[in-house]
């Protein structure tokens, strides 16, 4: 079963910019696959329509073997997603952000004080449940973004540029949590313009550029030919 699968996905904003050029990508049940590009090259572009955050101009995506066009819901259950940009209320507690996550999800309430428990200790921020969100540095902000989009336990984690701005420690530890939970079966698509992020964590590549899809491969046969 796919986790993913666009076909001839196009994008023009409005004024004129064609962010997409007709992309084709698709991604196993089980991956951990990157979406390599330099800046503007249409990777943000791309998790956007897949989350339904941007409307396509045309082509087809399904996720989990749910059509965005006619099974939204179903698709938008089946993802996490961590943006680029901190897009939570600066003022709720660290615990307030995740469990109004998982009650947007319609996760029972004791279930997602389990899972709370559980994502915020893996990811070290167990010690900040009461703090605001504003009080947290970047790098735990990042984690934060990550335990909330997990809260409903999605089969598709898709992350944009996860650990930008993060210092090299934590980001290593970032890498480990990410693998353990691929390990454990969810499948994780992530976006970077690190060559070397993508090298660390991941089985498969796509490389982006000016909206067209340049390379589809695993890392293995990249690795060879660079
Ligand atoms: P990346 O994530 O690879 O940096 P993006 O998908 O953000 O690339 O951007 C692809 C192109 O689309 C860029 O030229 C960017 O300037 C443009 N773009 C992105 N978002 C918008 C928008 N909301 N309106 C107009 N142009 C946009
Ligand atoms: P940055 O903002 O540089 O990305 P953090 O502020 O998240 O990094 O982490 C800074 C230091 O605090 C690190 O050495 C990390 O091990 C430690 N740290 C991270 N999370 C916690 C926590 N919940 N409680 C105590 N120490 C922590």
């Amino acid at each position: 079963m796919k986790a993913l699968d666009i076909s001839g996905l196009t994008k023009t904003y409005k004024g004129g910019v064609q962010a997409l050029k007709g992309v084709d990508l698709s991604v196993e049940e089980g991956d951990f696959f990157a979406l390599l590009g330099p800046n503007g090259a249409g990777k943000s572009t791309t998790i956007g329509i897949v989350s339904s955050l941007v409307n396509q101009t045309a082509g087809s995506v399904t996720v989990c073997g749910y059509d965005l066009k006619n099974q939204k819901e179903k698709a938008k259950a089946c993802i996490g997603l961590v943006p680029q940009e901190f897009n939570f209320n600066q003022f709720e507690t660290v615990m307030q952000i995740v469990l109004n996550q998982a009650g947007y999800y319609g996760v029972p309430r004791h279930v997602a004080k389990q899972r709370a428990e559980k994502y915020l200790a893996q990811l070290d921020l167990w010690g900040k449940r009461h703090a605001r969100a504003r009080e947290l540095s970047g790098g735990m902000k990042r984690r934060l973004m990550i335990a909330r989009a997990l809260m409903h336990e999605p089969r598709l984690l898709i992350l944009d540029e996860p650990t930008a701005g993060v210092d090299i420690e934590i980001r290593r530890s970032m890498w480990k949590f990410l693998k353990e939970i691929n390990e454990q079966g969810i499948t994780i698509i992530l976006t970077t313009h690190y060559l070397e992020e993508a090298e660390m964590l991941c089985r498969n590549i796509a490389i982006i550029n000016k909206g067209i899809i340049v390379e589809n491969t695993s890392m293995k046969s990249l690795l060879t030919k660079l």
